[in-house]
């Protein structure tokens, strides 16, 4: 039985590794060394080529190398059955949290303006917008939005959350559906999209739903590019319904050099650092499942294909 490694656009050194180093006996390939491909049985991936899991007739899982599985489940020709695995790993979330508290305060606090005020040499205060008056909403309560709205919460933001399912959390206000989204938007001064992306909420961050918040409410999204529709955002920011914008993922990564989201003073764009994957967290995950595999038991983290999540 072996592992393989398909991660077409990445390094993978330090994968190969960590991954021996948690399991010597490992047969492990990287793509596109891939043996014989009865061998092989588990795959660890990150944008693999279409089509290319039908190769491998004895596969028993598809890993994921981040929270996300969107790169696996656009591909059309998955073999079917095979389970398909995400990460979970709370320091993942913890960086996710700083990012977007980061990224909050940094709005409150105003600091694109002390910036400008800084270069200018000009002495220009302006009144702080404070936490107890600027509510979040935070869309997506997962494993990355329920650690922010705690630790928002522990900030003195009003906090909410929308999630698909109609299940409460704890000490934070739940909204849940399509029923209870207005209502949901409507309270939320600040919005931050931690949603996965799915044939349901791509393109979730239009016109209609920008329409819905307060007026100069401020965008945060840090899940996925395709969740954004960019020439809706550029339309709010112009009319004002929207005050700014901090995106760390785009629909095209790398950002191309010409596009108008580089010199929007309104926005602010940080290339998909927001929270990275850290092998000294992953590869356990990855070693646990690839044993259960082999064990035939069944495999922690698995996403439901019908979901999308
Ligand atoms: P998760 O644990 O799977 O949580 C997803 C949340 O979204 C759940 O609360 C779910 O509702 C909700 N949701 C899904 N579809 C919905 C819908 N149609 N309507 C309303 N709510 C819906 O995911 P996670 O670990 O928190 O990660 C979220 C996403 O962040 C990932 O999928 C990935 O794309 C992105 N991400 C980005 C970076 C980065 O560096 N920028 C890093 C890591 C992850 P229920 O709770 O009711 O199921």
């Amino acid at each position: 039985m072996a592992l393989l490694i398909v991660m077409p656009d990445l390094k993978t050194e330090t994968w190969v590794r960590r991954l021996k180093g948690c399991d010597p006996t490992l047969d492990l390939r990287v793509w596109p060394e891939t043996g014989n491909p009865d061998d092989i049985e588990f795959t660890f991936t990150w944008n693999h080529p279409p089509g290319e899991f039908l190769n491998y007739p004895n596969l028993k899982c598809i890993a994921s190398m981040g929270a996300g599985v969107d790169h696996i489940l656009r591909d059309p020709d998955l073999p079917r059955g095979v389970p398909i695995t995400r990460v979970k790993d709370p320091s993942m979330a913890r960086s996710m949290s700083e990012y977007v508290i980061m990224a909050i305060l940094n709005h409150c606090r105003q600091s694109a303006h002390y910036a400008r005020s800084q270069a200018a040499g000009q002495w220009r205060p302006r009144i702080p917008l404070l936490a107890a008056q600027h509510s979040v909403g935070i869309l997506g309560l997962g494993q990355l939005g329920a650690d922010l709205a705690g630790k928002l919460t522990v900030l003195g933001f009003p906090v909410a959350g929308w999630r698909r399912s109609a299940q409460p959390l704890a000490g934070i206000e739940t909204f849940w559906g399509e029923s209870q989204q207005g209502a949901f938007l409507a309270r939320s001064h600040i919005l931050v999209c931690l949603l996965p992306l799915t044939e349901t909420t791509r393109g979730i961050l239009n016109a209609g739903l920008f329409a819905q918040l307060p007026q100069g409410a401020f965008l945060i999204n840090v899940a996925r590019g395709a969740h954004l529709k960019e020439t809706d955002l550029l339309a709010a920011l112009n009319s004002g319904q929207l005050s700014g914008a901090c995106l760390d993922v785009f629909d095209n990564e790398p950002l191309p050099v010409d596009h108008p989201f580089w010199g929007h003073e309104k926005i602010v764009v940080t290339p998909h650092i927001s929270s990275l994957t850290h092998p000294r967290a992953v590869v356990p995950q990855i070693c646990e499942n690839y044993r259960r595999a082999v064990a035939g038991l069944p495999l922690n983290h698995v996403v439901d294909r019908d979901r999308g999540y």
